[in-house]
């Protein structure tokens, strides 16, 4: 029998198998990845500074226990270069490797906007081990960080970096953090608890150029003000990874798509995490993600298993103001109900028959969480 065969070794793949061999110990699972296979949670790449973490203290475990603990094997860096669903082939190369299911885990690459400037490619992106190693490297002797992008994950970057002793100055494009995903006294808290830290803020400003500079790099920015620093970090958001799947005609939108099976538009295909839309959906977390994967270990095991989403509000790693959102669905029709005022915000999300359909939390007003979770609809039921 072909192994089930999983490209990624991330929270996705290594979910599934997790969970598959709770109900199958023997059937052959191959992973092939271009990382070190090592398993670590990635969340703690945006917080793990301050704890003075390693890449090699973020592994939770290394790629030989992951061998032994999933039965499988595990081929690293090692590069999928083309999916062939209608040989139950995946080639690395001129290596083929045949599968009797493929799992597609292979996550979501940094947005890299166009910059100008010398030293544009020295631009940093915070995705995996390899980049947070660099990324560390780069802070050694470094006084001054830009973070562009105000999001969740600069936010919490700006949160980590600014206590541990960078001078961190925050750019967005944006009026204000956090974007469109929450309401603007939610971004406001945010952004005073950043501010009290010490971090500077730049709003609807985007970084134009990016030049060598004496000592780092000078970056130019859209109002033609000059900014000096010694890291520039990216936090501008992701993409799921596609390309592979479009030259092999499977079905792609925002992501590779898949239905409530986890199921591709190949037979035999299915995908999962970053780098998946499921009905419509592309949700790049864990929560997600680990239903996800119970389902699919599920539907390998031949107990076809579809997918539900509980609502799965995101904590978001800025102590300087604890903040959890649930985010309404797109285009959802209503208005939010804001209580609260400094970093204690409460907003709440109804639509027009009255139904809450999303929330945000600040300060204080955290601790409602788990009863306000309660309250949402499910997301895919
Ligand atoms: C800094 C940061 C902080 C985050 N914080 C949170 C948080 O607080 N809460 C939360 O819910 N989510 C958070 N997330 C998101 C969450 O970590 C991701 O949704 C999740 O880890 C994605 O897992 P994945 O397995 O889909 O992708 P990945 O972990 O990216 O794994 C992809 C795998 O595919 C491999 N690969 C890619 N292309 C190929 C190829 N061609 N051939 C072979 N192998 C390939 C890679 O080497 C890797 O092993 C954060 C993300 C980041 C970057």
């Amino acid at each position: 029998m072909q192994p089930i065969t999983f490209i990624g070794t991330g929270l996705a793949a290594y979910t599934v198998a997790r969970e598959f061999r709770k109900l199958d110990k023997e059937s052959p699972l191959r992973f092939i990845t271009t990382d070190d296979g090592h398993f670590y949670s990635k969340p703690m790449l945006s917080n793990a500074f301050a704890q003075k973490k390693t890449p090699e203290t973020l592994v939770t475990m290394p790629v030989t226990k992951m061998v032994e603990q999933l039965n499988a094997e595990i081929l690293t860096q090692t590069q999928v270069t083309q999916i062939a669903p209608s040989e139950h082939a995946i080639y690395a190369g001129d290596k083929r490797f045949d599968y009797s299911q493929l799992v597609l885990a292979w996550g979501a690459d940094p947005i890299r906007i166009p910059l100008a400037g010398n030293a544009a490619d020295k631009v940093l992106h915070v995705n995996d081990l390899g980049d947070y190693g660099r990324f560390r490297a780069a802070l050694e002797g470094a006084k001054r960080v830009v973070v562009m992008g105000a999001g969740l994950i600069g936010c919490e970057f700006a949160n980590d970096l600014q206590p541990a002793g960078f001078s961190v100055t925050l750019i967005d494009i944006a009026p204000n953090a956090l974007g469109r995903l929450v309401p603007e006294a939610v971004g406001h808290a945010v952004q005073q608890a950043l501010q009290e830290l010490g971090v500077s803020l730049y709003f609807e400003k985007a970084v134009k150029s990016v030049d060598s500079a004496d000592s780092g790099y000078r970056l130019t920015l859209s109002d033609e003000s000059v900014l000096e620093t010694y890291v520039v970090l990216s936090a501008i958001g992701l993409r799921p990874r596609t390309e592979l799947a479009k030259a092999a005609n499977l079905s792609v939108n925002r992501g590779v798509v898949v239905d409530r099976f986890l199921k591709t538009s190949a037979d035999d295909v299915y995908a999962l995490g970053d780098c998946a839309e499921v009905e419509g959906l592309v949700l790049p977390f864990v929560m997600p993600l680990m239903s996800a994967g119970r389902a699919l270990a599920k539907t390998l095991a031949r107990q076809l298993t579809a997918v539900t989403y509980p609502a799965m509000p995101v904590v978001v790693k800025t102590p300087a103001c604890p903040l959890v959102v649930s985010p309404p669905a797109v285009g959802l029709e209503g208005e939010w109900q804001i209580d609260g005022e400094g970093k204690d915000i409460k907003a709440l999300f109804y639509t027009p028959s009255q139904q809450l359909s999303g929330f945000v939390l600040t300060g204080a007003k955290v601790a409602e969480k788990t009863a306000l979770t309660k309250e949402l609809p499910a997301i895919l039921a």
